[in-house]
């Protein structure tokens, strides 16, 4: 047997993806953890020892892997499909199932889910709320119950959610996680439990999970030792990546899945933690290797292949200075003269030009649009820049912020094939009816009301007679969800939705045309996804990403320019980013300077961003930010300081300067040049 995909890895690498070798057909080994800093090759030894486990005979089907997105997850296959067809050869016929298994912990938690629903006394119809629809829900009850009129200063619905998930996720009490986390909100303690009760209901009583429920459902049935036994045996191998920003509730499932640890392996560096705010703990990476008995084996990896040396060195200036550290800093035979640039511009629109530039230029040296991002730690900071690369033509991809599913007309057609599938699912209701002329929320309240009690809700819409003033346009909705619902089955089905949203569409928005276009572009992702259940979990949990509008959805084989917020760019590597905003206030940002922790999250923020790149990295930073002032002040600017965080000694500076208007006609607009600064006093005076 071919044995050529382990000489290209390290030593330590080999150990980590050997680990249990000696275990017949490539059954399950003791636990493993592999706990290393960026691009010391984690994921890619992961997916080398998937392959390898394949290889050596386990059962690619009973292969459970874990990552971060749903698009790690496909790389992750396409990775391990290569490594084994090269062993294999291509027609394998063990590779037509390969990693039937492999996807985030929320989706597969749907999946365990619904495979299991009468068994823990769940509808398997049930429906998925994203984070949007929760706190409508949550605001929904909020209303019920009299809070938001009689209390005026109780907690908006986005804080009342952000509060229910922390204590859900981290599974603390209530006032501790107000104590804690929420000190603002500490004196609406009764009012909060009786609203997380009631909503929680609501959920149970509508058929609907949100995004924690899957967590908290998978955990709560792996506390029964038959189900855990039954989930756990269905694998052989469970691996995790990114295991630092797992939170308590996924870890505890893993352990009630594989109680001794046989099989599991998970990877990850504590020095990325970055989702605390969503109750992730390095608790669980650092106290997995004792949770067993034996304790796991621990591979730590300490070279890192990605960057180049003055790279490593200014990412690992950044995290030197952590409190709190396992892993220690790794090196690199990755040799350049040149240092990661400090670019000091006056503001984001200079920012926007400087970026653009460079864009270009790294184009005219061969460097491809892929092979650049643009990083922000929020994702309303790259407004400016969307802009100008717009008006330049540049095609581009945007990842985290405002999503794809986030606009109103894709939203209504998920509404549609939502509330066919689930009837009760209220929020997917009440926006669907209101679609329908002369139904209003009072009137689609009553409905709502009138049929959740039927145990066959569907047909119980069928028997209403039509609202006044609805005329055709109500049997026409009902037709339609009765056609989707029974209709020829997946994906055609979303046709019929389309055909009945369509002339609604026209009378609400303007932009009809545009809006179609999105429409069918939906359909097309629809016929990716075997059924409708598996479409709308999938999407509602992980939805594909925004694209630049004006110039369409860049086709894959395409050229585009990755944009993303740094949390959504984990894992991944460029060969030159562009970190926005690196100004106090932005990052750290000023929601993260509450406490230590907090700001020492931002810190780890600011290393993983600076640490996807491989070549060229360059830090800017705007003097001046444009603000939409209030009535008062009206607009004006505020200036910024430099990031707390940024480790001047090992950046080489730049300054860019408008020229004055007398720049010659020929100029294409604003042009930008560079003066190398003197370093220190500079910076000083034009910050303080
Ligand atoms: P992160 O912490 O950012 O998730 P990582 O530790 O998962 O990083 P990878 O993404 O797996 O690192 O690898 C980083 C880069 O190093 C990739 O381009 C990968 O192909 C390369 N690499 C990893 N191991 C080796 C090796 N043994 N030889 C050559 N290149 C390698
Ligand atoms: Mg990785």
């Amino acid at each position: 047997m071919s044995v050529a995909y382990l000489e290209k890895l390290n030593e330590a690498q080999r150990r980590a993806v050997e680990h249990g070798s000696d275990v017949p057909k490539g059954g399950p080994a003791g636990p493993l953890l592999v706990i290393a800093g960026a691009g010391s090759g984690k994921t890619n030894t992961l997916a080398h020892r998937v392959a390898h486990l394949i290889v050596s005979g386990a059962d690619p089907r009973r292969i459970l892997l874990m990552t971060f997105s749903r698009r790690a997850a496909s790389e992750m296959g396409r990775r391990v499909e290569r490594i084994c067809s090269q062993v294999l050869g291509p027609n394998s016929a063990i590779m037509t199932d390969a990693l039937a298994w492999a996807g985030t912990f929320h989706g597969i938690g749907a999946r365990i889910l619904r495979m299991h629903a009468d068994q823990i006394g769940l509808d398997p119809d049930f429906t998925i709320h994203d984070r949007e629809d929760s706190a409508d829900l949550m605001n929904l009850v909020r209303h019920e119950l009299g809070f938001s009129k009689t209390e005026s200063r109780f907690p908006t619905k986005g804080t009342c959610l952000a509060i229910y998930s922390r204590a859900v996720n981290s599974e603390t009490p209530l006032d501790e996680v107000l104590k804690l986390n929420f000190p603002w909100c500490s004196a609406w303690e009764k009012q909060l439990r009786e609203l997380f009760a009631t909503y929680v209901e609501a959920k149970q009583a509508q058929n609907v999970l949100d995004y924690d429920d899957l967590l908290l459902y998978w955990a709560q049935m792996m506390s029964d030792p038959i189900l855990a036994g039954e989930v756990g045996g269905r694998f052989d191998h469970v691996l995790v990546d990114e295991y630092q920003d797992t939170n308590r509730l996924q870890s505890s499932i893993l352990m009630a899945m594989k109680p001794g640890g046989r099989g599991l392996t998970v990877v990850g560096d504590d020095a990325q933690s970055i989702y605390s705010f969503r109750a992730a703990t390095i608790r669980n990476i650092l106290d997995f290797p004792n949770s067993f008995d034996p304790p796991a084996d621990i591979v730590t990896l300490d070279r890192n292949y990605r960057s180049t040396n003055t790279i490593l060195a200014a990412a690992n200036g950044v995290i030197d200075l952590a409190r709190e550290r396992f892993t220690k800093n790794l090196w690199t035979d990755r040799q350049s003269e040149e240092r990661p640039r400090l670019v000091a511009v006056r503001d984001e629109n200079e920012q926007a030009n400087y970026i653009v530039e460079k864009i270009l230029e790294n184009r005219e040296t061969g460097m491809t649009l892929k092979q650049q991002a643009v990083l922000f730690r929020a994702s309303h900071h790259s407004g400016p820049l969307e802009v100008e690369l717009t008006r330049r033509n540049i095609p581009f991809v945007k990842y985290g912020g405002l999503k794809f599913l986030d606009s109103a007309h894709v939203k209504d057609m998920l509404a549609a094939l939502r509330f066919a599938q689930n009837p009760r699912d209220r929020v997917a209701g009440f926006r669907l009816m209101q679609l329908v002329p002369g139904i209003g929320p009072q009137t689609a309240g009553k409905i709502l009301d009138a049929i959740a009690a039927d145990p066959e809700p569907l047909a119980a819409l069928q028997e209403i007679p039509a609202p006044p003033r609805s005329g055709a346009d109500w049997p026409a909705f009902v037709d339609m969800l009765g056609a989707v619902r029974g209709g020829d089955g997946w994906p055609s089905e979303i046709g019929l939705a389309r055909q009945w949203y369509e002339p609604h569409l026209a009378r609400i928005h303007e932009d009809a045309e545009t809006r179609k276009a999105d429409l069918l572009q939906l359909e097309q992702i629809a016929g990716g996804y075997a059924s409708r259940e598996r479409f709308l979990t999938e999407l509602t949990l992980d939805p594909p990403d925004a694209t630049s509008a004006e110039s369409g959805t860049p086709l894959l084989d395409e050229d585009y320019l990755t944009l993303s917020t740094i949390h959504s760019a984990k894992g991944q590597e460029w060969r030159s980013v562009f970190l926005l905003n690196c100004v106090d206030g932005c990052i750290p940002s000023d929601l993260g300077v509450g406490s230590t922790a907090e700001v020492e999250e931002e810190r780890r923020l600011l290393y993983v961003a600076m640490t996807r790149a491989k070549d060229y990295l360059h830090l800017i930073t705007p003097q001046r930010f444009f603000v939409h002032g209030q009535a008062s002040q009206g607009d004006r600017h505020v200036y910024a300081a430099r990031s707390r965080f940024i480790p001047a000694t090992l950046l080489q500076f730049f300054e860019t300067a408008s020229w004055p208007v007398v720049a010659p006609a020929t100029a294409a607009g604003r042009q930008t040049r560079q003066i190398r600064v003197d370093v220190g006093a500079r910076m000083r005076g034009m910050w303080r």
